[in-house]
C-alpha cells in the first residue's frame, strides 16, 4: 500500500530539496505533481483539492526561521497536512461509564468485519478486558461459524443464536447478548452484524434496529482499503443509513494504491481508529495519522528528528555541519561534538529509530547504549586534533596508542574509524536524497 504514492510523492519534493530559495513558480510545480500522485493513488477529488489549496498557501507564507531550509519547510508543511487528512491525533476507543461498553461493526460483506472482530477482541483481551463477541450476522451461512472459530483463536467467548432455531433475529440475540453480558461480567460487547455485496435498503435497516436495540458506544464502519473510490460512496451510504463514530481500515497490507486511507476521514468526518494489515489476529494496530503520514512520505520519523534537532543543536553549528555532511567532509571533531549535542536529545536508540529504514534495524538499535557512546567518545578524546581532522592518517601505529591511551582493545579503534568511514559516506549520500 502506498508505495507509489510514496515514491512520487518523495520525488516531487526531492526536486525541491535542491533548490535554495523557492519561487511561487516552484511551489506550484510542486503542488500539481502532488495533485497528480494523489489522484494516482485514488484520493478523493474534494480532498484533493483541499489539500493542494491549503499546502500551496501555507508553502507560499512561509517565514524562513530556524534550522529548516525552504524546501524542508515544504517537505514538513506535506507532512504536517496529511495528518490532518488523516485525522490528526490518534484517536482511542470510547468506554463506557457503565460496563459493558458495546461495540458495534458494520460493513459490507468481505470487508473483514469478523476477522477484525477476533482482532479486536484479542487486542483488548491483552489490554486486560474481558470481550464477548456477539454473532449478529445470521444471513451469510457459516458466519457464526467464523467467529466462533476467530473467538476461539483469540480466546475469547462468543455468543451466538442456538442451532436448529431458524435463522434467528439478530436483534434479539444483540439483546440477550448484552444480558448475557452483565451476568457473566463481560466488560466489552462486540457485535458483528450482516453484510451484503453492495450497500441496499434490508442491510441498513437491520444494521439501524441492532444500533437501536443495543445503543453502542461505538459503532465502527469496517472498510476495505483496497477497493479504492468505492470506499468513499459507501462509507457515505454508510453515515446516512446507520451512522457510525470510527472508520477500521482493513486490507492494508494490499498493494492498492491506498486513496481511501486518504479520503475516508474527511469525506465523513469519523475518525480512523483502527488498521487491519493481514489475515493474522495479530495484523492489527491502533491507527496513527502521524505514523501512516510519515510512511506515505517514505522519511521515517525525520521530522520528530529535525524538530528535536532543531531545539537543542546551534543552528550555525548545525548548519556547517550538515554542509560537511553533504560533502562527505565530515571530521571526527565534528563526530564528537554532535554526538555530544545528540546525547542531550535523548537516548540514542530513540533517536536512531526514527531514522528512514531504521524499522528494520530495531534489535540492533535497542543495542546501542550509552555506554558504548562513552567508549566512542573515550577514543575519539584519546586522538590527537589532526588525527581528528583527518582520520584517514590514523595507521596502525597510532591506533594501538589511541587504544593504550583510551584503556580500549585495538579493535575497538579499528571498529570505530570504519563505521566513522561508512556512516560519513552514507550520510553524504542521505544527504544528497533528501537536501538536508
Ligand atoms: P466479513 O464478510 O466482513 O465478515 O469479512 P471477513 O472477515 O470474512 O473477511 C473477508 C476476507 O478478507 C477473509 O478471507 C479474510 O481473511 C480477509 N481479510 C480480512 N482482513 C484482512 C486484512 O487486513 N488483510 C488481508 N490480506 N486479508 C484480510
Amino acid at each position: 500500500m502506498f508505495d507509489t504514492l510514496s515514491d512520487r510523492l518523495t520525488s516531487a519534493l526531492q526536486t525541491l530539496s535542491r533548490k535554495g530559495r523557492l519561487s511561487d513558480a516552484d511551489i506550484d510545480a510542486t503542488a500539481r505533481e502532488i495533485r497528480i500522485a494523489l489522484l494516482e493513488a485514488d484520493v478523493a477529488l474534494s480532498v484533493v483539492k483541499d489539500f493542494i489549496a491549503r499546502i500551496k498557501e501555507r508553502a507560499k507564507g512561509a517565514e524562513v526561521h530556524g534550522a529548516l531550509n525552504p524546501a524542508q519547510q515544504v517537505i514538513k508543511i506535506v507532512n504536517e497536512e496529511l495528518v490532518t487528512i488523516l485525522g490528526g491525533e490518534t484517536r482511542r476507543l470510547t468506554f463506557a461509564k457503565n460496563p459493558p461498553t458495546v461495540i458495534m461493526l458494520a460493513g459490507l460483506q468481505g470487508a473483514g468485519k469478523t476477522t477484525l472482530a477476533g482482532k479486536l477482541a484479542l487486542w483488548l483481551k491483552k489490554q486486560g478486558h474481558a470481550p464477548l463477541l456477539v454473532a449478529c450476522d445470521l444471513q451469510r451461512p457459516n458466519a457464526v461459524t467464523q467467529l466462533q472459530v476467530v473467538g476461539e483463536r483469540a480466546g475469547v467467548t462468543t455468543f451466538a443464536p442456538e442451532p436448529g432455531n431458524g435463522v434467528g433475529d439478530p436483534v434479539d440475540v444483540a439483546r440477550r447478548a448484552i444480558d448475557e453480558a452483565k451476568r457473566a461480567q463481560h466488560d466489552i460487547v462486540l457485535v458483528d452484524t450482516a453484510g451484503r455485496l453492495g450497500v441496499d435498503e434490508e442491510l441498513m435497516k437491520q444494521a439501524a434496529d441492532i444500533r437501536d436495540a443495543v445503543s453502542p458506544d461505538e459503532t465502527l464502519f469496517v472498510v476495505d482499503a483496497m477497493i479504492g473510490q468505492d470506499a468513499v460512496t459507501t462509507a457515505e451510504a454508510f453515515r446516512d443509513g446507520v451512522g457510525f463514530t470510527g472508520v477500521v481500515l482493513t486490507k492494508l497490507d494490499g498493494d492498492a494504491r491506498g486513496g481511501a486511507a486518504l479520503s475516508v476521514r474527511q469525506v465523513t468526518g469519523q475518525p480512523i481508529l483502527f488498521a487491519s494489515n493481514g489475515e493474522k489476529l495479530e495484523d492489527f494496530d491502533l491507527f496513527h495519522p502521524d505514523r501512516m503520514a510519515s510512511r506515505i512520505l517514505g522519511m521515517g520519523d525525520v521530522l520528530s528528528l529535525i524538530e528535536q534537532a532543531e531545539q537543542h543543536f546551534d543552528q550555525e553549528k548545525a548548519e556547517q555541519t550538515a554542509a560537511k555532511l553533504g560533502s562527505g567532509q565530515l571530521t571526527l571533531e565534528d563526530f564528537l561534538e554532535q554526538m555530544l549535542a545528540v546525547r542531550k536529545m535523548g537516548p540514542i536508540g530513540n533517536l536512531l529509530g526514527m531514522l528512514p529504514g531504521a524499522g528494520q534495524m530495531k534489535d540492533q538499535l535497542a543495542q546501542v547504549d550509552d555506554k558504548h557512546l562513552d567508549k566512542l567518545q573515550a577514543i575519539i578524546r584519546g586522538m590527537t586534533p589532526a588525527e581528528r581532522d583527518d582520520p584517514k592518517m590514523i595507521n596502525a601505529s597510532r591506533r594501538l596508542r589511541i587504544a593504550k591511551g583510551s584503556g580500549v582493545a585495538v579493535r575497538d579503534v579499528n571498529e570505530l574509524v570504519n563505521r566513522f568511514f561508512e556512516a560519513r559516506k552514507m550520510m553524504a549520500q542521505m544527504a544528497g536524497r533528501f537536501g538536508f
